[in-house]
C-alpha cells in the first residue's frame, strides 16, 4: 500500500498493534486475489511462446515493435515482451504525461477513492529500456510499416500494436455537453465528471434521478449499473431513500445481457430495491431547460416511440468510438464501428500480419475491460514473438473476461465469464454472490493488479 492510499482510504485503525476486522477482510482479499492470479495465469499456458533460446531472444532483439497508445494494453504486451526478452526494442506512443486508473472512477464518483488515487505519472509506468514518444498517432500507414504522428514524425517499425482505447461520442446525444454543463448531469467515464457526480449525488435530496445505458460497444459495460446502484445504496444510507426515484433506462433489452446466469439474479435483487428499470431505449436529446432527457423507445414490432423522462439528477451516456487514426484510417474495415480488425483468437490483424491489437479498440466482441487485457496481453506479446521468429501465432484469445459488480457500498459480486456468456471459474468466485471479499479485492487489490502485476508484465 502505499502513502497516498493510506491516506485517503476510509476507515484505517489507528492502532498499530490491532488489526481490524475491516483490515483482516483486506487481506483475506489481497491473499484470494493472489491465489487467483496465480492459477488463473498458469491455466492458460501462454508461457509456450516465452520459452526461447538465446539465438532466438537475438533475433527477437533486432525486430523494432511499436506500440501505440500506452496504457494498460501498450504497457501490458511490451513488459511481456520485455520479460521474456530483456532488451527487446519497443517504442511507445503516448501523448498523456499523467495517466488514468479508469477502473476507480466508478470508486471515485461513489465517495471511496480520492481522485489522486487513481492518477499515476505515465513516465512511472514504463519499464528500463521501453522508449517513450510523446506525442500522438496522427496516421497509420500499413503499407509503409509506419505510423504518422501530430508533429509530422514518421515511425516506421517491423511489429505494430495498437492499443488506442475507445472514447465517450459527447456528439451522439443532442444537447449532451450543455446538459453535462449543468449542476443536474454529470457521468463517471471521465475524472472530472465523476467527481462532480460525487457532489451532485450527495446533495441530492429528491426528485427524479434517471440514469442511462447506450447503444454499440461500451466500455465497461458494468459501470453505469455500478453507479445506478451505488447511488441508490447511498442515498438509502442517508436516509433520503422514500424522496427519490431511481430509474435506469437502458439501449439493452434486459439489464445484464452479457451474462445471462448473472442478469437473471441480479434483476430480481435490483427491481426488490424499488430501482425501476426500462429496456430498449435510446437517449437521443435533452431539453435542458426543461430537465427532460428524450428516449426513443424500440417496440416488440419494430416500431419506435419518443418517451420523454423529467430529471432532476441525470447520469446519461454517450455512444463510444475509436480515435479518429483508428476509426478514419486503413486499418478498421465495414460493420465494426470504427475498431480495429482483428482476429478474435489470435488478436493478429485481418489484412496485415505484423500488426496486432489489444484492449478496447480491438473489434473481438469482448467486454472493453481491464480485465479482458489480462487475457489478451500474453497472447499478444507470445503471437508477437511467435511471428518474429517465423511460426503461425500459436497463443489464442478464448474470451474471458472479468467484472466485478458493484451491487452495494461493501458488497460485490465478481465473476469471469466467456465469448458466450458462460461463467468460467465459478467455484473460486462464488459469482452468485454479493460478498465483501470481493468489495474489498476490487477496492483494495484490483489496482495494485493492474498496476504492478499487469504493467510490469507478471500476470
Ligand atoms: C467508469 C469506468 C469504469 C471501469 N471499470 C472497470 C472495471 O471495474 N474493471 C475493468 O476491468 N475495467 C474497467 N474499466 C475499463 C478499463 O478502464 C478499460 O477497459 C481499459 O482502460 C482499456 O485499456 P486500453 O489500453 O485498451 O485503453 P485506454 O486505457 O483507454 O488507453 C488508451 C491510450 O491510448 C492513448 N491514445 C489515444 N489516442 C491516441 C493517439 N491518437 N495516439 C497515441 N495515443 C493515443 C490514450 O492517451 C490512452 O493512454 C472501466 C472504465 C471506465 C471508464
Amino acid at each position: 500500500m502505499n502513502d497516498n492510499e493510506k491516506s485517503t482510504e476510509k476507515g484505517n485503525s489507528k492502532s498499530p498493534n490491532k488489526i481490524s476486522r475491516r483490515q483482516a477482510l483486506k487481506y483475506i482479499g489481497y491473499g484470494t486475489g493472489g491465489i487467483l492470479v496465480a492459477g488463473t495465469a498458469g491455466f492458460y499456458g501462454y508461457r509456450k511462446s516465452f520459452q526461447i533460446s538465446s539465438a532466438e531472444a537475438a533475433q527477437v532483439r533486432k525486430a523494432k515493435i511499436v506500440v501505440a497508445g500506452g496504457s494498460i494494453g501498450g504497457l501490458t504486451v511490451a513488459a511481456r515482451i520485455l520479460r521474456a526478452v530483456p532488451g527487446a526494442d519497443i517504442t511507445i506512443i503516448e501523448p498523456k504525461t499523467v495517466h488514468h486508473y479508469q477502473p476507480g472512477y466508478t470508486l471515485v464518483a461513489a465517495g471511496v477513492y480520492e481522485p489522486e488515487d487513481v492518477q499515476f505519472d505515465q513516465a512511472s509506468l514504463f519499464l528500463p529500456g521501453m522508449k517513450w514518444v510523446k506525442d500522438y498517432v496522427e496516421a497509420f500507414e500499413p503499407n509503409h510499416n509506419r505510423v504518422v504522428t501530430r508533429s509530422g514524425d514518421h515511425i516506421s517499425y517491423d511489429y505494430l500494436v495498437v492499443g488506442l482505447g475507445v472514447e465517450t461520442n459527447l456528439d451522439s446525444v443532442e444537447n449532451l455537453r450543455e446538459a453535462l454543463d449543468t449542476n443536474h448531469a454529470a457521468n463517471v467515464y471521465n475524472l472530472e465528471s465523476g467527481i462532480k457526480y460525487k457532489k451532485l449525488a450527495n446533495e441530492f435530496q429528491g426528485g427524479n434521478a434517471v440514469f442511462t445505458f447506450p447503444p454499440g460497444y461500451v466500455k465497461c459495460g458494468g459501470a453505469p449499473q455500478k453507479i445506478t446502484w451505488l447511488s441508490e445504496d447511498l442515498w438509502r444510507m442517508q436516509g433520503k431513500r422514500d424522496a427519490i426515484n431511481v430509474s435506469f433506462y437502458s439501449n439493452q433489452s434486459t439489464l445484464f445481457p452479457v451474462v445471462p446466469v448473472i442478469d437473471d439474479i441480479i434483476k430480481p435483487m435490483i427491481e426488490d430495491r424499488g430501482i425501476k428499470n426500462f429496456y430498449n431505449q435510446t437517449l437521443k436529446a435533452i431539453d435542458v431547460s426543461g430537465r427532460v432527457a428524450i428516449f426513443e423507445e424500440r417496440m416488440p414490432d419494430g416500431s419506435t416511440r419518443e418517451i420523454r423522462q423529467q430529471y432532476d439528477l441525470l447520469h446519461p451516456m454517450p455512444t463510444f468510438r475509436t480515435p479518429k487514426p483508428l476509426r478514419d484510417g486503413p486499418l478498421t474495415r465495414e460493420g465494426i464501428g470504427g475498431q480495429l480488425s482483428v482476429d478474435r483468437h489470435t488478436l493478429q490483424h485481418t489484412a496485415y500480419a505484423n500488426i496486432f491489437g489489444v484492449g478496447d479498440n480491438s473489434a473481438t466482441g469482448a467486454p472493453k475491460t481491464a480485465a479482458t487485457i489480462r487475457k489478451q496481453a500474453p497472447v499478444v506479446a507470445g503471437n508477437i514473438i511467435d511471428s518474429i521468429l517465423g511460426f503461425e501465432p500459436s497463443n489464442k484469445y478464448d474470451g474471458t473476461s472479468g467484472c466485478p459488480l458493484l451491487t452495494r457500498y461493501g458488497r460485490c459480486m465478481m465473476f469471469e465469464f466467456d465469448f458466450d456468456g458462460n461463467l468460467v471459474n465459478e467455484w473460486i468466485y462464488q459469482s452468485t454472490k454479493e460478498t465483501r471479499l470481493w468489495w474489498n479485492f476490487k477496492v483494495h487489490g484490483l489496482k495494485r493488479l493492474y498496476r504492478h502485476a499487469m504493467m510490469n508484465g507478471y500476470v
